[in-house]
């Protein structure tokens, strides 16, 4: 998130700005947040560039109660935004700024703009009237008009500490299919071996449901290459087993060891 931050920053420094941005990558309100904090560093009336935004100015304290006359706010709590909401901004687009150089509009969940809205935003994508900042926020870009998405420039956020569990979430997930494959491969002896450790795993349910959805996908995979002569069949079976197991370990007192062990027989 930082290096985005201090990218925003240096368009702005630089003069560089676009018409309208686009943030994704994050979830919701982390999108929200950062779109805020960049329309505060717009507004704020600190003359220090470094110190922006200061949180202290008038701009930057009218800006969090959501009054500042430049700055506008659509954060819709209903199903859909509705083309009404676009109206009132075109209106509002229309007027020059009030206090500072910008006005700017920050459209959270942009996705849940409806058809109408989407084709009526663009139109003011199209036709920028003076100096104006529109920041589409939302987790599922997608969802939007290509004609707007090609109109935006796009800045991914993510945040240090997600790409980090992330990372963390995947090298386990590798290791827990490598071990699944390496038990596959090894006799009985080393199975129960494993049964044993695994059954006092806190994990021990997490790592199930990697070997069903690492077993699926080889499934799949094997489904659609019908000349390979590995046995779907068993394949489907072993998946169905590891379901079971997970399924009794869920909701019975059925002794975890036990279970692996039946497992192991079935692998
Ligand atoms: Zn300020």
């Amino acid at each position: 998130m930082e290096n985005q931050w201090q990218y925003l920053k240096m368009l702005v420094e630089t003069g560089k700005l676009p018409h309208a941005f686009l943030f994704s990558g994050s979830n919701g309100s982390e999108n929200k947040e950062i779109a805020h904090d960049f329309i505060k560093l717009l507004h704020c009336q600190e003359k220090d560039f470094s110190k922006k935004p200061c949180g202290a100015c008038r701009s930057c304290a009218d800006i969090e109660r959501q009054m500042h006359p430049d700055s506008v706010l659509i954060d819709s709590q209903e199903e859909e935004i509705p083309i009404s909401k676009i109206r009132e901004l075109k209106d509002c687009f229309s007027l020059k700024p009030f206090l500072g150089q910008i006005k700017t509009a920050v459209i959270a969940n942009a996705h849940l703009m409806n058809r109408e809205a989407q084709s009526s935003f663009l139109k003011l994508l199209e036709e920028p009237k003076g100096n104006a900042l529109f920041i589409l926020a939302t987790e599922y870009p997608e969802m939007l008009l290509p004609t707007i998405l090609s109109r935006v420039e796009k800045v991914r956020l993510f945040t240090v500490s997600k790409t980090k569990k992330e990372d963390q979430q995947n090298k386990f997930c590798k290791k827990t299919t490598q071990d699944f494959t390496r038990l596959a491969e090894s006799d009985l002896g080393y199975r129960f071996e494993a049964a044993k450790e695994l059954s006092g795993s806190p994990q021990l349910q997490e790592v199930l449901q990697i070997w069903m959805g690492h077993l699926r996908e080889v499934l799949l995979l094997k489904a659609k290459n019908p000349e390979n002569n590995m046995n779907l069949n068993k394949l489907a079976e072993t998946i169905k087993l590891i379901q079971r197991i997970h399924f009794l370990l869920a909701t019975t007192n059925v002794n975890p060891r036990l279970a692996l062990e039946t497992l192991m027989l079935g692998i």
